[in-house]
Formats: structure tokens, sequence, C-alpha cells
């Protein structure tokens, strides 16, 4: 089973602490399409024929595109792939894109799931991110979404930013509650080099962000969305039963994926490609049939390093018996020595040959899974 992932580079407004590959000059979109679909056809024999069972419009903000414009691609993807007869359908939406007439001509498309990035209800967080909706149209967009028969949506919430107090965080989150969503995205707030967030607390416009307000609004997160019965089944991902993202799941099982467009990733096990994130280079490079990409072939210490950066995030953990299928017994007597001293501070435990976070390592998750890296002189 694979998954086709779709960059869509453009957005209405820069947010002020994304740094993720986009551009606000919507002239290129229709080429892009173009583009886009010609890649396709470049990289038809990339998932040596393996089923695609999860498609993904990611970005950028997706949403811009029009609904000829999904569809077009859509289309060129089912004449060169085998493609599922369930084929969970993704698209990333920006509230303020998701007025009557837009949701309408969804709600008749292939698309069967949308994920809206609603970040926060409140207007002056919103306005502190530079984001292009208000409160008032997030609510509405989920409202309209799910009247038109979307049900199986996905919400995008930050936390851990100054303005962000405890009661506003609780309020978001039983908001979504409310309202009844079955899936929930939620990441803390980091400061990226090159952001406009990260010029402004340079320059001592905006308060750094506080590391002790982030853990304690990441245990409000746990602890609210285990009492409305959302499982948290990675670290940053709640979901009704039933209701886990398929795409999602699959990067983190370590399935194939094909990335399309500037600054997609594409994955198959054995190696790591990505596209040049430049939607100019891009364009040119496609328009004299060359993919603009550069590859990484993975060892086998990068790999295991991957399955347990993952796998450790997950509420199936990791589980010995692939480390010893997929690596060798060597990896799995090196993990479960370091392991130990994770296990006497209660973040990690063994059970059934799984290794699993605890409440209290979740929120070491990203550290601890480094420590049971390999690195090539170890090896
Ligand atoms: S809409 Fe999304 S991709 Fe675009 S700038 Fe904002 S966070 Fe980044």
């Amino acid at each position: 089973m694979a998954g086709i992932y779709l960059h869509i580079p453009f957005c209405k407004k820069a947010c002020h602490y994304c740094d993720f590959h986009f551009s606000t000059s919507l002239g290129a979109k229709a080429d892009m399409v173009e583009a886009i679909c010609k890649e396709l056809r470049l990289r038809k024999d990339y998932l040596e024929a393996e089923q695609v069972e999860t498609i993904y419009f990611g970005g950028g903000t997706p949403s811009l595109l029009s609904a000829d414009e999904l569809q077009k691609i859509l289309d060129t993807i089912h004449q060169l792939f085998s493609v599922s007869n369930t084929v969970e359908i993704t698209l990333e939406a920006n509230p303020d894109d998701l007025h009557a007439e837009k949701v309408r001509e969804l709600s008749h498309s292939p698309i069967n799931r949308l994920s809206i990035g609603v970040q926060s209800f409140f207007d002056d967080d919103l306005l502190w991110m530079n984001r292009s909706h208000t409160g008032t149209e997030a609510d509405s967009s989920i409202k309209r979404a799910q009247d038109a028969g979307f049900e199986n949506s996905n919400v995008d919430l930050i936390y851990g930013f100054p303005l962000l107090t405890d009661a506003k965080w609780q309020h978001n989150i039983a908001q979504i509650i409310r309202l009844d969503i079955p899936h929930l995205s939620s990441y803390a707030m980091t400061v990226e080099q090159g952001t406009a967030l990260h010029h402004f607390i340079e320059n001592k416009k905006h308060t750094p962000l506080n590391e002790a307000q982030s853990a304690q609004q990441f245990l409000h997160l746990l602890h609210q969305t285990d009492q409305a019965g959302l499982q948290q089944y990675e670290i940053s991902n709640f979901a009704k039963a039933g209701k886990e993202s398929i795409h999602n799941s699959n990067y983190w099982k370590g399935e194939k994926y094909l990335g399309l467009g500037p600054s997609a990733h594409s994955f198959n096990a054995h190696s790591r490609q990505w596209n040049v994130a430049n939607n100019a280079k891009y364009l040119a490079s496609i328009s004299q049939n060359k993919v603009p990409q550069s590859i990484e072939i993975l060892s086998l210490n990068n790999r295991f390093n991957e399955y347990m950066m993952t796998s450790l995030r997950t509420s199936w953990g990791t589980d010995f018996a692939k480390i010893s299928r997929s690596f060798g017994t060597k990896y799995l007597t090196h993990m479960k020595a370091r392991l130990i001293q994770f296990e006497e501070k209660g973040w990690v435990i063994q059970k059934n040959d799984h290794l699993y976070l605890t409440q209290s390592g979740k929120l070491f998750a990203d550290g601890i899974a480094a420590d049971l890296f390999i690195v090539d002189d170890e090896n």
C-alpha cells in the first residue's frame, strides 16, 4: 500500500511562524497544476505498481485550487496509478476558503477528508500569527463542512505561544469536542530560523516562547482529549476509533510514498528524495522533462533511527521483533541497553515485546528517541 502527497505551494498570507515552502504570489497556480500532472507522468513508476491507498493535498494552501484543478490532478493519478476503491483523499483547507460554494463543490468531488487549519478560535491569536481567517470563520467553516457531509475531518490547533493562556487553550480544545470533530492534530509552536516570528523575538518585538507553558498545555491536551474519547495514536494526533489518518499512519509505519510539487519528499524504504523548494526552478525544470530533486540513500543506521523516531511517538509502539527482523539483533541489544535509564525515570515501559512512552515520557519523546539512535561510529 502506498501514498501520494501533492505539495501546493501557494498561500494568501505568510503566517509568521511558518517555515514550509510556499509563495504568496498566486500567478503561477495554473502552470503549477500542469507541472504537477507532468511530474506524475515522469514518475509514474516510482511506486512500482503498488496500490495507492491515500492521496494527500498539502502545502501551502491546497484549498486555493479550484475544483477543476483538483480534479485534473486526481484524473491524472487515476490514469497512471492503481488506486484503491477505498482511497482516502485529504485536502488541507484554510477556513476562509471554505465558503458555501467551495464546500458544495468539494462535497461533490472525490475528496473525502478535510484537514482544516484552525490553529485557534481567538482573533487576537490569529492576528498575532498573521493567519488569513478569523475565529468566527474557523467555527462556521467546520459546521459548513459537517453539514455538507464531511464526517471524516481533522482540525489543526497550535499551543505554547505567549498570547495563549491556559484558559484560552482549554476553550480551544473544548470547542473541538463540542463541534464533535473526530480528529485533532495539535502541535507546539516552534520558532524556526528565517521566519518572521524568529525575527520578532530576536528584535524583542515578541516575547520568547516558554517551554514550561508549552509542557503544561500539552498535559491539558492529553487530559481533555482523553476525557472526550479522542485517542492519542501519535504524540500530536488524536482520533475517535476508526478515524485515524491512514495517510499519516502510513508515514509512521514506514510505507512508501511519492511526493510531487516543489519541496515535496518521497520515500521508498531505501532512499529519500526531495524536490527543489523554489517554484520558478521547479517549473523550469519540469518543462525540460527533468524532476529537480536530490536523493539520500538511507544506510541501515539511518533506517533504524528513523524507525525509532517515528514508532516511539505512536500508540502501537516500537516492535522488538521488527527491529530484529529488519535491522538485526545487534540493534535490539543496543536499544535495550540504552533504554534502562529511561525506564528508571518512568518515561518508557516494555510490554508484550514492544516499547511505549509513558504519559511523562511523552514530554521528552524526541529526546528519548534520539538517545536510542545508533550513530555511524558505533558500528
Ligand atoms: S497557511 Fe499554512 S503553509 Fe501557508 S503560511 Fe500559513 S501555516 Fe504556512
